[in-house]
């Protein structure tokens, strides 16, 4: 029997361990998956609690339901990784042997690496909304909230979902004026990117949007401390943003036994080669999803279209030949504008994201960075999806390689 071990069950781990449970002798293969516990989180449902949009029945279910006969789960924490000798360490005390490991741990916000986030205003006046607890706080927060500065802030890149605290300021302000207290409320958008977003035509694009909105955009800010007396985030550069009410998105840091096990980078993030997902050190080691340190986007999408290529390649792999599958990067993510619309963008490692139609040339139905109420349709049913469909591991038919078609490239966004 040869093992593959996989840690966390979360959208990368739980679509490996279907897929391949599908695609490998059970007398062969043994399959074993790691998780510290049995709630299966919609993380992109935690942008819709505030809003009342869901609620956490709606995001929150056991992680049994989703992995499949034949797969041990095991719930407990890693502690540590011993690469050299093929075995992995739980915190009870158990150890866990493999022929090949699957690291699928992702990242996690961690408001303890700034100074003053987790102080005396942490969840008073200081929220986030990447964790369950984080979002259902600020949801009786944002009801209690009728005036003042509303400050919306990313502590530094990468972070998961790279759009959400955009979407998360666009949702307050058509959340504020539907409550009739638009021109009560302040609203800043604090970045430590020169723009909006990370790529240049989606950053102009997306800039011109706050904009219309009144939401004031403090660039290049790296955030220092946070000044709880005076609450105010504090920058290197001593200025200063005041706050009555934050949502910020802590630093994201990959999981703390990577770096006990001495496989990670200084955000703890595995280094892998970024078309195959397999380590640059390790040949029986893969870390999938936001784990690794690929250059793309840590998304769910992403995760899912390297998942695809990463099961094709590991049958070619164990069976003894060259990884012909290549990870192109792609990524494809709704941006909710507010007022029932959305945006939709596609791209990767080489091609920003760019206006079009998506999936279908001319036809859509959806619209390539544009306002249009199906993109918000679309993000709302990819709930559905998620749970039927991308974590049992069934086809999705979407391209796995980002496409040319329906993307529509000018001459400026060519040049950028
Ligand atoms: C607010 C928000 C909005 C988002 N919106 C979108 C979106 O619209 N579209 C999109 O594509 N993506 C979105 N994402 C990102 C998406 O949820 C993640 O990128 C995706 O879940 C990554 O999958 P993963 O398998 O790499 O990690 P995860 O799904 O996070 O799974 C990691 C698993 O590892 C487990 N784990 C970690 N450490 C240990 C340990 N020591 N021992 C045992 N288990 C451990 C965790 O419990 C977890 O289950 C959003 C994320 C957030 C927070």
């Amino acid at each position: 029997m040869r093992n593959l071990l996989i840690l966390g069950a979360g959208t990368a781990g739980t679509m490996i361990a279907n897929k391949l449970r599908r695609r490998l002798d059970r007398d062969d293969w043994q399959i074993t998956i790691v998780d510290q516990d049995d709630r299966h989180h919609y993380q992109p449902g935690y942008l819709f609690l505030p809003f009342g949009t869901y609620t956490e029945k709606q995001v929150v279910r056991s992680r049994h339901t989703f992995l499949p006969d034949g797969v041990d789960f095991v719930v407990a924490e890693v502690d540590r990784i011993d690469p050299e000798a093929s075995s992995v360490a739980l915190t009870d005390g158990r150890s866990l042997a493999y022929d090949y490991l699957v690291i699928a741990t992702g990242t996690t916000p961690r408001p303890d690496q700034t100074p003053g986030m987790l102080g005396p205003e942490w969840r008073k006046s200081i929220f986030d909304f990447y964790t369950l607890e984080g979002s259902k706080a600020l949801a009786e927060a944002l009801k209690d909230f009728d005036h003042g500065r509303l400050v919306v802030h990313v502590t530094e890149m990468p972070i998961k979902c790279p759009v959400a605290p955009l979407e998360f300021a666009f949702l307050a302000e058509s959340y504020l004026r539907e409550r009739g207290i638009r021109d009560r409320v302040e609203l800043t958008y604090v970045t430590p990117l020169p723009g909006a977003f990370t790529k240049p035509a989606a950053s102009e694009h997306l800039g011109s949007m706050l904009d219309e909105r009144k939401i004031s955009l403090e660039s290049d800010f790296m955030v220092e401390s946070i000044d709880n007396e005076k609450k105010a985030l504090v920058s290197y550069d001593e200025r200063e943003v005041p706050f009555d009410l934050l949502v910020t998105v802590p630093l994201n840091m990959g999981a703390d036994f990577v770096a006990r096990s001495g496989m990670g980078d200084e955000l703890n993030y595995v280094p892998v080669d970024k078309h195959t997902l397999q380590s640059k050190k390790y040949a029986n080691v893969f870390a999938v999803g936001d784990a690794g340190d690929i250059p793309a986007s840590k998304a769910g999408s992403v995760a899912h279209f390297a998942v695809e290529i990463f099961v094709d390649n590991f049958l070619e792999l164990i069976g003894g030949r060259p990884m012909t599958g290549s990870f192109d990067g792609h990524a494809n993510c709704f941006i909710e504008s507010g007022d029932g619309k959305g945006l939709l963008i596609d791209f990767n490692y080489d091609t920003e994201p760019l206006p079009g139609k998506f999936p279908l040339p001319k036809v859509g139905p959806l619209d390539l960075l544009k306002e249009s109420r199906a993109n918000h349709v679309g993000k709302l049913a990819f709930r559905h999806i998620y749970w039927n469909v991308l974590l049992p591991g069934r086809p999705v038919p979407l391209p796995t390689h980002m496409s040319m078609a329906g993307k529509v490239t000018t001459s400026t966004n060519q040049e950028k």
